[in-house]
């Protein structure tokens, strides 16, 4: 299985939370925000947002802003 970027984490974190994806995608998810500190802080703040937030992100997530996302995220931590 390809290795979760990033990116990745940024694409199915609402998925992550939902609890929704594959159980092998779950893992893979795991063991990055393990392994990757950026991920994890970003995660905590998702999850500490507003449920109202929450559910902006997850109706109506520019693609802009998720690309901007992956970005600082691929830059803050390799
Ligand atoms: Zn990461």
């Amino acid at each position: 299985m390809a290795k979760t970027s990033c990116r990745d984490c940024v694409d199915l974190l609402v998925d992550y939370l939902e609890g929704v994806l594959p159980e092998d995608r779950e893992k893979a998810l795991d063991e990055h925000f393990m392994a990757c500190p950026p991920c994890l802080d970003f995660l905590d703040q998702y999850r500490a947002s507003s449920s109202l937030c929450r559910k902006a992100i997850e109706t109506d997530m520019p693609d802009a802003l998720a690309a901007k996302l992956g970005e600082f995220l691929n830059k803050s931590c390799k």
